[in-house]
């Protein structure tokens, strides 16, 4: 017997069960068997329910309770309680109330503590049920019809109040529902204007940051312009200081022979100038005085100046002849030879110029031109003249001659200078 292993019915830990506790069930089931049966309960009922349950140890029990069959269950309902269980629990029940029988129960101590603390939280429940019952009785018992009936009036009137305030308030969250689903509509509308605006603001900034690089390339473009016209006015200031007929045109003369622009005009036995140079000497000459005519707004009459490098003529308004002002050396043959006939026009051109600046500025030239004759007079040194003509002349006074009409010509480009340069 003492081989026998019992186990907690709840937390299934296994029971040490001493040697006094088998002695006092054995003594107890003993003196069962020879008592008498109850007046209520008939002892052969008892066994032949405790044996019918024997014979069917699945009926809500395990294998273990089975074999220790006196044991009483707590706290595990059978879901299919039959009425032979029934029959046995109040069997069971009636013998530990008339104190027929002890309550054994293969318990813990932990699992038995447990139990009684919610069997008196359970006994502590039905006990205020109870006195609530009770007291309900009581004033049932001395309310009278009349006040019954005012407090039944009383009730009605007060569900009827219910009953109206529950329908206000089911109308009231019908508004609300209403309510909740406007504001719900309104919260999707703000939402989609929300991202319309969330996508307007994402084009703003893209036109922005294009605005931007249009405004920084803008300002680029006219910090160039404003260097470029910075320029542009420092070079016109520059070129309104300048003189330019002094730059284009250089006369020398204090030599034995006159020099235009590096250019020898004139020939002597010890100076043998090439003709190319004496015709682009002259072409020189020819453009400037093209250009002093110009200046002064002089029309010539009966020529035209036509300046053209080494190749310059003077194209004769009468009889539209051409009057060269370049020759190759072999003109003095003639009498009347195109070159000489050139050089005289170009004196009666110069005589022309120099009778307005006479008359208009003032000037008087230190070499008076005879046209007629095409002699250069030195009208205030010695009073000699000089031939511009080859023919019949030495290549001395042709030189003398050449040399004081640039003399003259540089004259009249430093007052030419002058007024150019007072007029800008
Ligand atoms: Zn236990």
């Amino acid at each position: 017997m003492s081989s026998t292993s019992f186990l907690c019915q709840r937390c299934n830990k296994p029971l040490k069960i001493s040697q006094e506790l088998w002695a006092m069930q054995r003594r107890s089931l003993e003196a069962q068997h020879h008592a008498s049966p109850s007046p209520k309960m008939p002892v052969s009922g008892k066994l032949q329910a405790r044996t019918s349950r024997r014979q069917h140890p699945d009926r809500g029990r395990t294998s273990q309770e089975s074999a220790c069959c006196t044991f009483t269950l707590l706290g595990e309902p059978s879901t299919q309680r039959t009425l032979d269980s029934i029959q046995n629990t109040i069997l069971e029940t009636f013998e530990i109330v008339s104190g027929q029988k002890d309550v054994e129960h293969p318990l813990c101590v932990d699992c038995m503590d447990g139990l009684l603390e919610e069997l008196d939280a359970q006994l502590t429940l039905v006990e205020a049920d109870n006195q609530k019952y009770k007291s309900f009785v009581e004033r049932e018992s001395l309310v009278s019809e009349e006040e019954r009936e005012a407090l039944h009036v009383e009730l009605r009137a007060e569900l009827q109040s219910l009953e109206q305030e529950e329908a206000r308030l089911a109308q009231e969250l019908k508004d609300m529902d209403q309510q909740h689903a406007r504001i719900e509509a309104e919260l999707k509308a703000a939402e989609a204007e929300s991202r319309e605006l969330e996508q307007q603001e994402e084009q703003h900034w893209k036109d922005y940051a294009a605005l931007t690089m249009e405004q920084l390339e803008l300002t680029d473009e006219l910090s160039s312009l404003e260097n470029r016209l910075a320029h542009a006015q420092g070079q016109l200031q520059y070129l309104s200081k300048t003189d330019i007929l002094n730059i284009t045109f250089t006369i020398l003369d204090d030599g034995p022979l006159g020099i235009i622009n590096n250019f020898r005009l004139g020939r002597l036995p010890r100076i043998q100038v090439e003709w190319k140079e004496i015709n682009a000497a002259w072409g020189q000459t020819a453009f400037l005085l093209f250009t002093l005519s110009k200046i002064a707004g002089l029309q010539f009459q009966r020529y035209q100046l036509v300046p053209r490098g080494d190749h310059s003529y003077i194209k004769s308004l009468t009889d539209d002849g051409m009057l060269l002002l370049f020759s190759d050396g072999s003109h003095n043959v003639f009498y009347d030879n195109k070159f000489d006939r050139g050089m005289k026009a170009f004196l009666d051109c110069l005589q022309q110029l120099v009778k307005v600046l006479e008359k208009e500025e003032g000037i008087f030239l230190p070499y008076r031109i005879h046209v007629k004759g095409g002699m250069l007079e030195d009208a205030t040194g010695s009073g000699e003249c000089y031939s511009i003509r080859t023919h019949l002349n030495t290549e001395e006074e042709w030189a003398k001659a050449l040399k004081f009409m640039l003399t003259n010509l540089k004259l009249i480009l430093a007052w030419a200078s002058s007024r150019y340069y007072c007029k800008t």
